[in-house]
């Protein structure tokens, strides 16, 4: 068996959020009460991402002064550019931006504002896709892309549209090799904090490193199940989790390969049913309905597997 990403590797695992919004958008809580909500609860990074649009004078949200030893932010916007299939704008967001990060221009469409992100030395997430429609068409053209948000708290909450799922897979059944992340979007106009984030497997909490990591997809995202460890062999893929009701690892189209229960903690699923898939993910349901979801696992990429 191999233990996969992130639990193999070096390290401790940091918790975090990478899409909340502040007053330097449209969010309605002071950046510094912000901070303090994520912190006070015991995150040990969040990065600010709010809108880079004109009529919030294109804010990369300056979150330096908060970092401390136990604590550490990450320079985010979400970025706005023409258009998706059904919308005028793309939702794009962007985690580890230079502060001086130059305005979108008149040329610039979602997928080439996301490029130059990227060049910038962003990670680049696809903001809550089911919150607007965003299609499998425009994913495609959007290459700068690292990840797809597989949960949106906000957009479940107010919207009943926080899931990712459908577009994440689609990508990864046309090849695409995309990571996923869960995220709060937190506007703080409803109780939108704390319903889903990310622990990511880091050598240290400076951000560098917490970057590095992100873009090495060395993390899982939750809603408070955890994942302790996912090993591939030749027939089985095994799972260590918080006591969960299921456990479930989907490939492409419709396979997988379930478990259902009372109080599971080490779960070996049956490869087979995935046979004819390149790539799986894991899914573990908490007795309370909480998920955690792994990132994609591609065969190809465990060293001894065949
Ligand atoms: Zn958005
Ligand atoms: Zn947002």
């Amino acid at each position: 068996m191999s233990s996969l990403t992130p639990f193999a590797s070096p390290g401790r695992f940091l918790r975090g959020n990478l899409h909340t919004h502040s007053t330097h958008s449209d969010g309605a809580m002071a950046l510094d009460a912000v901070i303090a909500t994520y912190r006070h609860a015991g995150y040990d990074f969040v990065s600010i991402t709010d809108h880079f649009l004109d009529r919030y004078k294109w804010p990369v949200t300056d979150t330096r002064s908060f970092r401390d030893g136990r604590f550490t932010t990450l320079i985010g916007a979400e970025l706005h550019a023409p258009r998706t299939e059904m919308s005028e704008i793309w939702h794009i967001v962007a985690v580890g931006l230079p502060l001086d990060f130059a305005p979108t221009t008149e040329a610039e469409d979602g997928p080439a504002l996301a490029r130059r992100a990227r060049e910038a030395g962003a990670f680049i997430g696809i903001a809550h896709p089911a919150w607007y429609s965003l299609s499998l068409t425009d994913a495609a053209t959007l290459d700068a892309a690292h990840a797809v948000e597989i949960y949106n708290h906000g957009c479940q909450l107010m919207h009943d549209k926080g899931d990712g799922a459908y577009l994440l897979d689609g990508m990864l059944d046309k090849g695409v090799r995309l990571t996923t992340y869960a995220c709060d979007d937190a506007h703080f106009k409803a109780p939108d904090f704390g319903g889903g984030w990310i622990e990511l497997k880091a050598e240290d909490n400076e951000p560098e490193a917490i970057l590095e990591a992100l873009k090495a997809g060395q993390f899982y995202s939750t809603q408070g199940p955890r994942l302790e460890d996912v090993a591939l062999g030749g027939e089985t893929v095994d799972i260590q989790c918080s006591p969960a009701s299921g456990v479930v690892a989907v490939g492409q189209g419709y396979l997988m390969s379930t478990r259902f229960g009372t109080g599971l903690t080490r779960v070996s699923l049956p490869l087979e049913p995935l046979k004819a898939s390149p790539w799986l993910r894991i899914i573990v349901i908490g007795a309370d309905g909480k998920r955690a979801w792994s990132n994609p696992i591609w065969k190809d990429e465990v060293a001894g597997l065949d």
